[in-house]
């Protein structure tokens, strides 16, 4: 990276420090993840040059036949992967991708049923800092005590409220969905079925997870957590309909000229998640998040509903004596990253809630495996038991730093 570091040293330099952290510290915040050196190489290749507004075949500028070329790629590997019928490949990240889906088949005022936030939804589900919820008028379904989604909730609250949309999605829910049972309800009311996997792509492309894709009218995902592509998002559709509506939605009515370069690495990350290491990656994702389980277990750490069937955990933190921002700052200084997070009908507030969320995908990305887990979750437990010493969180610390040296990321990059 010799011409950054000649012309902008400050950011070179501070782009080589994040490496280090990367390469240092144990990044258990579930929606993250380690990219292959392929896709940074699509992402900062001359594809970033191109204005492509429109879609394949059918531009509004000149000069975009190899443009055309990527982007079928990374619709037809998209397809491959979930089994989608019609695919759009350009919202920039998740929420344009979310927005997109409501403003294409939904008018202002609809009703949408979405998860409750604290019950481990999404800010893009409706919540009220968001334009989304002052436009569409979402209604809250829940989890019930035994860690599951209250079906029998979500009947009772779309045969009153003639939702519009039936929305599935969770970003710190840890149990599978029960897609046909949603589909059901929402034939009964003549709702639209939408899933947001923006958590769980990867391991729904991996078969290790339900798939929405053959029943759902829409399913939105970013291509960054499970993944393990670019930040970006992507929408896919059953009904040629639905799916002319959403492409309408997406350009013009939300963006301008699709993110080439980011579609390159969207195809090159696609085409590493249908090769048989990534469905062996995904199992490891999963046997990792249930080690770590098993052990925080025999803590008095609390698990939020109950088990994990995919790649996270959300940890009641309170019966440690602390919030989960202490937890989530005492983690950081161990060299651990998570991030605090409410729990199902948290008392506590969204800025020092009761809970931490922690996640496998990317040190397993590194190739940590059970062993490692054991290991971590030992430290975990050290560093909120000595929350308020600085001294101990600092031993830990070195401890992870030993650790991630014999995991290397990234170990041919320098900015
Ligand atoms: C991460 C996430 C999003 C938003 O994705 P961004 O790329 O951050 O915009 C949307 N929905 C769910 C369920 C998510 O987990």
């Amino acid at each position: 990276m010799e011409n950054l570091q000649k012309i902008d040293l400050p950011i070179a330099r501070s782009l080589q420090r994040e490496l280090e952290r990367q390469r240092h510290t144990l990044e258990m915040i579930p929606s993250e993840n380690f990219v292959s050196l392929a896709v940074l190489e699509a992402l900062g290749s001359v594809a970033t040059n191109k204005y492509a507004e429109g879609y394949p075949g059918k531009r509004y500028y000149g000069g975009c036949e190899f443009i055309d070329e990527i982007e079928t790629l990374a619709i037809e590997r998209a397809k491959e992967l979930f089994g989608a019928n019609y695919i759009n490949v350009q919202p920039l990240s998740g929420a344009p991708a979310n927005m997109a889906a409501y403003f294409g088949l939904l008018e202002p005022g609809d009703v949408i049923l979405g998860m409750d936030l604290s019950h481990g939804g999404h800010l893009t589900h409706g919540s009220p800092v968001t334009f989304m919820s002052k436009i569409f008028d979402f209604k809250r379904y829940r989890t019930t005590t035994d860690g599951l989604i209250d079906y029998t909730g979500i009947h009772d609250l779309a045969v009153k409220f003639k939702p519009k949309m039936i929305l599935m999605g969770y970003s710190a829910y840890s149990r599978e969905i029960d897609f046909q049972k949603i589909h059901e309800i929402a034939q009964e009311v003549e709702a639209y079925t939408m899933a947001d996997i923006a958590h769980i792509a990867g391991l729904i492309a991996a078969g290790e997870m339900n798939n929405p894709c053959p029943l759902f009218d829409i399913v939105t995902t970013t291509t960054h957590k499970t993944l393990r592509g670019p930040r970006g998002g992507m929408i896919m559709c059953k009904d040629q309909d639905v799916a002319k509506r959403i492409n309408k939605a997406v350009f013009p009515g939300l963006q301008g000229g699709p993110h080439e370069n980011n579609i390159a690495a969207k195809a090159v990350a696609f085409k590493e998640a249908l090769q048989p290491e990534f469905k062996e990656y995904i199992k490891q994702v999963k046997k990792n998040a249930k080690v770590l389980e098993q052990e925080i277990k025999k803590t008095d750490i609390r698990i939020c509903f109950g088990t994990t069937d995919n790649h996270l955990l959300l940890l009641d933190v309170t019966p440690k004596g602390i919030s989960g921002k202490q937890a989530e700052q005492a983690l950081d200084k161990a060299g651990i990253t998570v991030n605090k997070n409410m729990i199902p009908d948290d008392t506590r507030s969204p800025m020092d809630p009761s809970g931490i969320r922690i996640g496998t995908p990317a040190i397993t990305t590194r190739g940590m495996k059970e062993d490692e887990m054991k290991q971590i979750a030992a430290w975990i437990e050290q560093a909120l038991n000595n929350y308020d010493n600085d001294a101990e969180l600092e031993k830990i610390r070195n401890d992870v730093k030993e650790l991630t040296e014999r995991f290397p990321i990234y170990p041919e990059l320098k900015y």
